[in-house]
């Protein structure tokens, strides 16, 4: 996963680069980058953090121009070494390239090997640094071409931000698996991951960049053009359940009213007696205020989280061996004492939290604890940006629910169902990407990368 974000043309680019990041952080901890043109200079800096660490008041003055596109990194593909982070610049055949991409190309490693073969020399090992060499070694004729020749070439996930020369652009991929809106600002185009980005900077929305669109943002005007006939879109639903910030709109609709609705669906699949419905912080809130409004049964925040936790340079010794635990939620004393719970996750995906989180409950005396997850099962890795890239790391794709029960030390346990996650969305069911839930991918992904998956026995 990652952000990105991109703006032109605005006198006071980085500075409004930097707070659209800022708003985007939690699609990428790892690393934050801004790159900015003046006239026919560029200016970059990236480095491994937090975009509040990576940047301060110099280097954002020191990012002059017009013109900016921003990365918050998640890393999936290619190793977490500063070579890595985004965005990648390079001069290229037809000018300076920059690009800012979100999603996981399914292609990268072919067409990488095709490209090292005639000669081209790699720096990253990031899958969108094939974009830079695909438009430096198109055939076509003008950049418009390139870019859309480029494009038609790759396979997989990406929503993109791209620099070249005095032109931003904007591109999704032809399933439009990752989010990218569109957003205006005085007179400048805004691109970003998601709408919150667009909030904090005082943007209007304008719409969402279309599957295999391309939109091409100029000084004084903005041109559209389809580089792909999209034959069905592939939304993410993961983004709904849990990667995209509830105050944003994706893919047309509030995240947060689809989080609730996920809960309430959640209520009439499990009814259940209890003293209180609380969620595991921040991520199972939204589903959890669902689930306690569908079933009557009172909300309470019965673990409170620290939000000022950063990265903590102690390590936990065996005298403080559930630091890491508890540093981040800690149960809320005398509330929680023998107490019937219903704890809402938003989903399980190596089920070690949730352990950690579970055990931390117990000792707060609770009478019992039923666990609900406001998603099915995650049984199939995700080859389009998502960060459960193996089966071996998907507890739901080794083991029976009464196994993760047991394991993850809960009273009882319960899935949404599929209908029921589908049922809750505000689009149709044939709109979306649920290959990390049912297995069935909207691009067949390569052999190569079908060994993640697990050989039945
Ligand atoms: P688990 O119990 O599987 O170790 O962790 C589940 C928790 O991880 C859930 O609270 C969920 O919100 C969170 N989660 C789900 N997907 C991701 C992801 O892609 N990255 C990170 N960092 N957390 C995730
Ligand atoms: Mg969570």
């Amino acid at each position: 996963m990652c952000g990105i974000f991109g703006i032109y043309p605005h006198k006071d680019a980085a500075k409004i680069a930097y707070l659209g990041l800022y708003a985007l952080q939690h699609r990428g901890e790892e690393a934050s980058g801004i790159i900015t043109r003046q006239g026919k200079k560029i200016h970059l800096h990236k480095a491994p953090g937090l975009v509040s660490d990576v940047f301060d008041e110099d280097i954002i003055a020191g990012l002059r121009g017009d013109m900016a596109i921003g990365h918050v990194r998640y890393s999936t593909t290619g190793s977490s070494n500063v070579k890595n982070t985004q965005p990648f610049y390079t001069k290229t055949r037809i000018g300076d390239v920059a690009i800012a991409h979100n999603g996981n190309l399914i292609n990268a490693k072919e067409l990488r090997r095709e490209m090292e073969e005639r000669g081209s020399l790699f720096q990253t090992t990031m899958d969108s640094e094939v974009i830079a060499h695909l438009l430096a070694r198109s055939p076509a004729g003008n950049y418009k071409e390139a870019i859309i020749w480029a494009l038609s070439q790759l396979k997989g996930a990406f929503s993109l931000a791209l620099m070249l020369n005095d032109i931003l652009i904007g591109a999704r991929d032809e399933f439009g698996f990752r989010p990218l809106c569109l957003g205006k600002l005085d007179n400048a185009y805004v691109l970003a991951s998601e709408t919150c980005a667009l909030d904090l900077i005082g943007a209007q929305y304008v719409r969402d960049i279309e599957p295999g669109e391309v939109v091409f943002i100029f000084r004084d005007n903005i041109e559209s053009v389809k580089f792909a006939k999209s034959s069905r879109c592939a939304f993410c639903i993961f983004e709904y359940i849990y990667f995209a910030r509830p105050d944003s709109c994706i893919f047309g609709h509030n995240v947060y009213a689809v989080r609730k609705k996920l809960g309430q669906r959640l209520a009439v699949e499990y009814p259940k007696k209890a003293d209180l419905v609380m969620p595991i912080p921040d991520s199972g809130t939204y589903a959890a205020l669902g689930f306690a409004q569908a079933s009557n049964i009172p909300f309470e925040m019965g673990m409170i989280r620290n939000h000022y936790i950063g990265r903590t340079f102690i390590q936990p010794t065996q005298f403080l061996r559930d630091f890491r635990v508890k540093v981040k939620l800690n149960p809320v004393q005398g509330l929680l004492k023998d107490k019937r719970t219903v704890v809402i996750e938003d989903s399980i995906v190596r089920g070690t939290t949730s352990r950690a989180r579970v055990k931390t409950l117990r000792q707060s005396g609770v009478k019992n604890v039923e666990m609900c997850v406001s998603c099915p099962p995650l049984k199939h890795p995700c080859f389009y940006g998502i960060d459960f890239p193996t089966e071996k790391e998907l507890i739901a794709a080794r083991h029976s629910l009464e196994w993760i029960k047991e394991f993850i030390g809960v009273d009882d346990l319960g899935y949404l169902s599929l209908e029921g996650m589908l049922e809750s969305m505000p689009l149709e069911k044939d709109k979306f990407c649920t290959a990390c839930f049912n297995g069935e991918y909207p691009i067949k992904p390569p052999k190569r990368l079908l060994k993640n998956v697990l050989e039945k026995e």
